[in-house]
């Protein structure tokens, strides 16, 4: 629904994913603010919306991949696959009346904070408004990440990305490409596989892949887990069970060594080949990069007509696809599931804070906050899945939630007659980072690998936190006022009225 944008609201949220969209129910529930949600997109539901690929689907169980102050979602199986997340969060946005808040197709070009009005300045494709508090919620998984091939404009098939599916490429038994073996891939391919004539899979490094042991709920289950507490009690035990995994990622024994014979007794199971099995086979330490789930990917790989290509697509000639080895293949259609520009969130440099000064250039050596949520010198804002926010072990949505109850602590601080700005002091954003730098030192994470969870420059973790779920909660879960400049309006501030 696309009213006029209001002239002044007291809260801006830009993005209507999982984050943008928790964020605008919990504020519609208090009653106390008036706010809007701006989405460049023409739906909401982020990376469930843009993600439409062959068998796109969640590996974190969905009673624990949902929002927790909502009804139960009425999951089928374990797993739910993109398209019921996709319909879960428009129902949402529907039955909790987000809808007249809500601006599709509305790109943010500009954030400015107004010094003299102590509020952000909005600039978007549908004209500008003023807000006290701006949310940024607009994902890290947003902007796909597609490497610069050589020669691409000769290949005369279809080049895309995972989260761009092209529904009208040719596939069925067609020469079909797909470069990269992460997340994305190991869904992908098997639906590719069951359709292609022949299938290359270029990998230039081997995922570890668990069983995913997806199973459907009965309809007897399905009943008890209708009851909110039933689903509750459901989605803490997935949650505790999920969080023990972070002893892996500490590389603690035998944790690590039973997740990796896992990994590895499940590559051997399923592909007896030697040749193909040392091509599959991780050179990195297990949890480094994501620990994938898939029952379908190995087998797929020993089909006659699938090709692993066990190094990077290099560049196109013509029609022919070459990689880094040399070896080059005939294609009619590329599939990139490179992933996506996470590190470096290309709308940090549309936010403009305290003197000037671009996000993207605060974070110029990668990005840093303190608790994951505020950032110094850009007050009233505050990021969700942002710096340190996301977790390679347990529910997104889990810190999401966290995140949001930090914002609305704040918030209230906001709205008590207090101060009608906070900005997070200096200090605490750089004692926070040292905090996070300790935390990560032991982790999985830095042994050596080269994963999206690092800033590509500072090789810092910027990504992940460094803990627990429950950890990250422990931590950031409550707003915490002594770390902020509080400032109150002076006579001269003509505060809107809401
Ligand atoms: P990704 O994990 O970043 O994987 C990208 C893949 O592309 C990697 O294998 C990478 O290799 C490869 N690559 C990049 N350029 C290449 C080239 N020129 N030649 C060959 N390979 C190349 O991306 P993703 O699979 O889209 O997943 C991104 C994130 O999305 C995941 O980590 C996860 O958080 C989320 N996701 C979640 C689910 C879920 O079920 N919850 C499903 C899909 C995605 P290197 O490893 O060598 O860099």
């Amino acid at each position: 629904m696309n009213g006029r944008l209001p002239a002044y609201v007291d809260v801006a949220i830009v993005g209507a994913g999982f984050a943008g969209l928790g964020m605008a129910i919990r504020t519609a529930r208090r009653g106390s603010e008036s706010f809007v949600v701006l989405e460049r997109g023409d739906s909401v539901g982020g990376t469930w919306r843009d993600n439409r690929y062959p068998g796109v689907s969640c590996d974190v169980p969905a009673h624990v991949y949902s929002y927790s102050f909502r009804p139960p979602g009425d999951w089928d199986s374990l797993f739910a696959d993109g398209a019921a997340i996709h319909d879960y969060l428009e129902r949402a946005a529907t039955d909790e009346g987000i809808r007249p808040h809500l601006h599709l197709n509305v790109d943010v070009t500009e954030t400015r904070w107004l010094p003299d009005e102590l509020c952000w300045a909005v600039s978007s494709t549908a004209g500008e408004l003023r807000a006290r508090v701006l949310v940024v919620a607009v994902g890290r998984l947003a902007n796909p990440m597609v490497p610069d091939f050589a020669g691409v404009e000769s290949f005369p098939g279809k080049v895309f990305h995972t989260a761009q599916w092209d529904g009208d490429a040719p596939i069925d038994g067609a020469r079909v490409g797909v470069v990269g073996t992460g997340a994305s891939a190991v869904q992908l391919v098997p639906e590719l596989a069951r359709r292609a004539g022949e299938l290359v899979v270029f990998s230039r490094s081997a995922p570890y892949v668990v069983p995913r042991g997806d199973r459907q709920y009965s309809e007897a289950e399905r009943e008890h887990l209708r009851v909110k507490a039933n689903a509750d009690q459901l989605r803490a035990r997935l949650f505790s069970e999920a969080d023990k995994a972070f002893a892996q990622r500490r590389g603690l024994h035998p944790a690590i060594d039973e997740i990796r014979d896992r990994a590895l007794g499940h590559l051997h199971a399923q592909v007896s080949d030697p040749g193909l099995r040392a091509d599959l086979t991780p050179n990195y330490e297990i949890g480094c990069k994501r620990i994938l789930l898939s029952d379908e990917f190995f087998p797929t790989m020993t089909s006659s007509h699938v090709t692993l290509e066990p190094s990077a697509l290099a560049e196109f000639d013509g029609s022919r696809a070459v990689a880094a080895s040399g070896r080059s293949f005939e294609l009619d259609t590329v599939v990139l599931a490179t992933g996506f520009e996470a590190a470096r969130p290309e709308f940090a440099t549309r936010i403009v804070g305290v003197g000037g000064e671009r996000l993207s250039e605060h974070w110029q050596a990668g990005m840093v906050s303190y608790a994951s949520t505020a950032v110094s010198g850009y007050p009233n804002m505050f990021v969700l899945d942002g710096p340190n926010a996301a977790l390679g072990h347990n529910s997104a949505i889990f810190m999401i939630e966290t995140q949001i109850d930090y914002v609305l602590g704040a918030m209230d601080h906001l709205s008590a007659g207090g101060p009608i700005a906070l900005e997070v002091m200096a200090a605490a954003e750089q004692a926070y980072t040292r905090e996070i730098d300790e935390r990560s030192a032991s982790t999985v994470w830095l042994s050596g690998c080269s994963s999206w969870y690092l800033d590509p420059l500072s090789r810092r973790l910027t990504l992940l936190w460094p803990g627990t779920g429950q950890s990250f909660r422990d931590r950031n879960g409550t707003f915490d006022p002594y770390h902020y400049e509080r400032v109150w309006a002076p006579d001269w501030v003509d505060l809107p009225v809401s």
